[in-house]
Order: structure tokens, then C-alpha cells, then sequence
């Protein structure tokens, strides 16, 4: 039999990726008695870790967009582009695609656009308020980030920069001879380009995370290592979170989870459509000197970082679950782009797959639980989840406090897919 640990004023947060390091800090920093649980060394093999660094608060153009559509066969049939499928996994994603396709419309991209916007906006300061308090001198960059493409087969870039324009996001266009002034090892394939000076990028995520985590832990919280497997409920409706052997109960609860959310949002009664666009990175040690500051090819829709690691080569979008293998061909791929870029690379270093956690409205889900008022969720952040993991934090703790807000937070809610 296992240990029944009840802990009084208490918050469980089960995920220890960004959303739930930054959650459980901003919690105890309000005085809540925190308990964080992840089944794996926080940050070891997580989305959180693998991801391409950027702080990106201009990216508010979500990927629901009528042209998608249009574009998705020529970018499944090229050999050097982004998108790809695992085969077996199709038929069980249909309904997510179905969704995805009616999250197309003009009007349901401009209220992602609107409500990404809402929080990247204060998605910098809300970092801030926690980078005062560690020493990240060395591990964020503050060059902001390029995007560059060849004529050819794009269309889509002037779709983005007018949305951003519309939203106000500061961005500045680039020629040929610009973007060369500002990272002048690229190869010249690029025919213009645009330069974000609002992002910053992370030299080494992981290090970031256990660096909150550590002023966490000061603070006062705990880690449990522990798988959760199953979410109930006493009959005052405080979270029972259950390992195959423990079982805590808490005041509230917080689902943190990323891509694997859903295993436990379906045991409490929910439909939430969350799926994973898997994406993969490899490093090339040694050769970060070579970039300044991240730029993504976006004929292809790989970027490359220049991290602790190396260059950090990222990029694709894969659907395929959580439970098919990595795929060699997407890893040569990336090799291949980057080698395009950069012909004096040689063998890369490691090979890493993560999962994005992504909705079928590009929309996270922030919020309580539809069927129980002390479960709360945080996942689905997509593409943007590192650069969400404060704010999300800060809105999560102003909802346990029960605090008022200026902020919208209805189209976060998992409400609007009951
Ligand atoms: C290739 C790639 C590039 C990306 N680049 C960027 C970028 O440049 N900028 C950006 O903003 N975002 C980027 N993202 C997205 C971002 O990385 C994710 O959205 C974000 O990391 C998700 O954070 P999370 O905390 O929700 O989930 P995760 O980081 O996945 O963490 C979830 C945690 O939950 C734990 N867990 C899961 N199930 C259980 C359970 N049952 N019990 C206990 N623990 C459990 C896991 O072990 C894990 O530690 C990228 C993602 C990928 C894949």
C-alpha cells in the first residue's frame, strides 16, 4: 500500500516543464504551499528543453490561416520542406484536422491573432518579474530574430507582417544587403527578409528552467518525482492526484503537462481536442560563433539558434502522436538545410524529437476545469510555449488567488470545446 500524503493550503502542479516551473515560482511567491510533480528530471527531455529558445512576443499570426490550406500538399510532396506525417497516425487525428480546417476562416485566425497577441504582449515583462531574482546574464540574448526567404514558392510572408502591422508589432524590413550586414556568414540565398528586434533567444533553455526551478525550490516548494496516472476527486471536491503507488491530495491541482495533458483531462470529463506537432533539433558543436541571434529560412520553416550547444538547428512539423519513433528522415532533412545555409558544417552532434502541444485553434487552454472548480489547466501553448511560461504563470496564480483582471481570458477557457 502507498503513502496518502494530505497536505493543508496546498497546490499540486503535475508538469515540469516551463508552464509548471513558472507556475508553481508565481505561486509561491503569492504564499501558496506548492508541490510540483513531473515524472523525469525537470526539463531533461521535455518540449521545455528542446525548443528553439526564442522569446518570441511578435508571433502572434497563428498557423489557422486560410492559406495553410492551400499550401499543405506542395509542402507535404517537397523533400526539403516542413510539414510531414506518420502514416498510421492519420486516421486517429482526423477529427483534430477537421477542426483545424473550420479554425481557418478569416475570422477565427484574426481572434487567435488577437488573443495570442493579448498575452505575447506580456510575455517579456511577466519574465522579467522572475529574471530579476536569478542570473540569466549569460543565457538570454536580447538581438532579436530574423526571418528570411527567396522569392520562390512564398507567398504567405505579407500575410504575416500585415497582420502584425494591424496589431502594432514593431518589425522592420529587410533587403538582401541588410540582412547580410547583420549575420554575414549565411549563404546569399535569401531575397528579403524581416528583423523582429523585440525577441530575445535563450542560450541554453534547460538552464533557464532549473534556474527557476532552484529559486522555486528556495522558496520554499517541493519536487516530486512520480508519474500521475490518474485525477480524482474528495467529496469537498479537493484534487486526488494518484501515482500507481501514492496518492496526494491537494486544495487545488493544476494540469501542466504540455502534449501528454490530455491523458489526464480526459479522466475528469473533458473533450479537449489536444493533439502534438512533433518538431525535432540537432546541434552542430562548436559552430555557434557563426550567428548572432536566431534566423528562420522560411521557404523551408527551419531556424537555426546559436546556443551553449552549438548551432541549434530546429524546425518541422510532424503529426504523428506521442508514441511513434523519431524519424531519421526529418533529422536529414534539418542536416540538409542547415548544411544549404551553412556548407562548412560538418557531422551534427545529437538528434532530439519533442512535442509541441498544440489545439486545433492555436489557442492554449488557461483556465479552471469545466466539471470541478479546484482542477486548473495550462497546456496546449504550441509553438509560443516557452515564450508563454511567465505569463501563463502569472495568469494561473491571479486565478487562485482569485484576483481581478483586466485581461480577457474567456477565449483561453476549455469551455469552447464543450
Ligand atoms: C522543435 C520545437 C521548437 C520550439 N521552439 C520554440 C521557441 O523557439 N519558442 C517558443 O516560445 N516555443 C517553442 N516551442 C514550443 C515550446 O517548447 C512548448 O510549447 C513548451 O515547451 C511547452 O511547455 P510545457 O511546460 O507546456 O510542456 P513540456 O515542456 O512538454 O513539459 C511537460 C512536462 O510534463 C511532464 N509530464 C507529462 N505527463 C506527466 C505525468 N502523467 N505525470 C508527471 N509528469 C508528467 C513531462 O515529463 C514534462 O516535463 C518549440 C517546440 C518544439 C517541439
Amino acid at each position: 500500500m502507498g503513502e496518502d500524503v494530505i497536505i493543508k493550503s496546498s497546490v499540486g502542479v503535475v508538469g515540469a516543464g516551463i508552464q509548471g516551473v513558472c507556475i508553481s515560482l508565481f505561486l509561491v511567491k503569492k504564499g501558496f504551499k506548492v508541490t510540483l510533480i513531473d515524472r523525469d528530471e525537470p526539463g531533461k527531455n521535455s518540449a521545455s528543453y528542446g525548443n528553439a529558445g526564442h522569446f518570441s512576443p511578435y508571433a502572434s499570426t497563428p498557423m489557422n490561416r486560410p492559406d495553410v490550406l492551400v499550401d499543405v500538399p506542395s509542402m507535404l510532396l517537397s523533400t526539403n520542406g516542413p510539414l510531414a506525417l506518420k502514416w498510421n497516425y492519420v486516421p486517429k487525428m482526423i477529427p483534430w484536422f477537421l477542426k483545424f480546417i473550420k479554425n481557418c476562416s478569416n475570422k477565427n485566425m484574426m481572434h487567435t491573432a488577437k488573443y495570442m497577441h493579448q498575452i505575447l504582449d506580456l510575455a517579456l515583462p511577466a519574465y522579467d518579474e522572475l529574471f530579476k531574482e536569478i542570473d540569466i546574464s549569460d543565457l538570454v540574448e536580447n538581438k532579436g530574430i530574423i526571418y528570411f526567404w527567396t522569392n520562390k514558392d512564398l507567398k504567405s510572408r505579407e500575410l504575416e507582417i500585415n497582420i502584425r502591422k494591424k496589431l502594432g508589432v514593431e518589425q522592420q524590413l529587410l533587403k538582401p544587403d541588410e540582412i547580410h550586414d547583420l549575420e554575414p556568414n549565411i549563404k546569399k540565398i535569401y531575397h528579403g527578409g524581416v528583423y523582429y528586434p523585440s525577441a530575445r533567444h535563450a542560450r541554453n533553455p534547460r538552464k533557464i528552467l532549473l534556474k527557476l526551478l532552484d529559486l522555486f525550490l528556495k522558496r520554499g516548494g517541493k519536487f516530486e518525482k512520480q508519474n500521475i496516472e490518474t485525477i480524482n476527486f474528495s467529496s469537498d471536491n479537493k484534487p486526488i492526484i494518484k501515482t500507481n503507488s501514492n496518492s496526494y491530495t491537494f486544495d487545488k491541482a493544476v494540469i501542466a503537462c504540455g502534449a501528454f495533458s490530455k491523458k489526464l483531462t480526459d479522466q475528469v470529463y473533458e473533450k479537449i481536442p489536444l493533439d502534438t506537432e512533433r518538431g525535432y533539433h540537432v546541434h552542430f558543436k562548436g559552430y555557434d560563433h557563426l550567428l548572432s541571434r536566431p534566423v528562420i529560412f522560411l521557404n523551408r520553416g527551419f531556424g537555426i539558434t546559436p546556443m551553449e550547444q552549438g548551432l541549434r538547428v530546429v524546425g518541422t512539423v510532424e503529426f504523428g502522436g506521442l508514441d511513434n519513433p523519431i524519424s531519421k528522415k526529418r533529422i536529414l532533412n534539418l542536416v540538409n538545410n542547415a548544411k544549404y545555409l551553412f556548407p562548412e558544417l560538418h557531422k551534427h552532434h545529437d538528434e532530439w524529437l519533442g512535442f509541441r502541444p498544440s489545439l486545433p485553434d492555436f489557442l492554449p487552454v488557461i483556465g479552471p476545469s469545466k466539471n470541478y472548480k479546484n482542477l486548473f489547466y495550462a497546456f496546449g501553448h504550441h509553438h509560443l510555449g516557452w515564450t508563454l511560461g511567465a505569463i501563463t504563470g502569472k495568469i494561473i496564480t491571479g486565478m487562485l488567488a482569485e484576483e481581478n483582471t483586466n485581461l480577457n481570458l474567456t477565449p483561453y477557457s476549455s469551455l469552447r470545446f464543450s
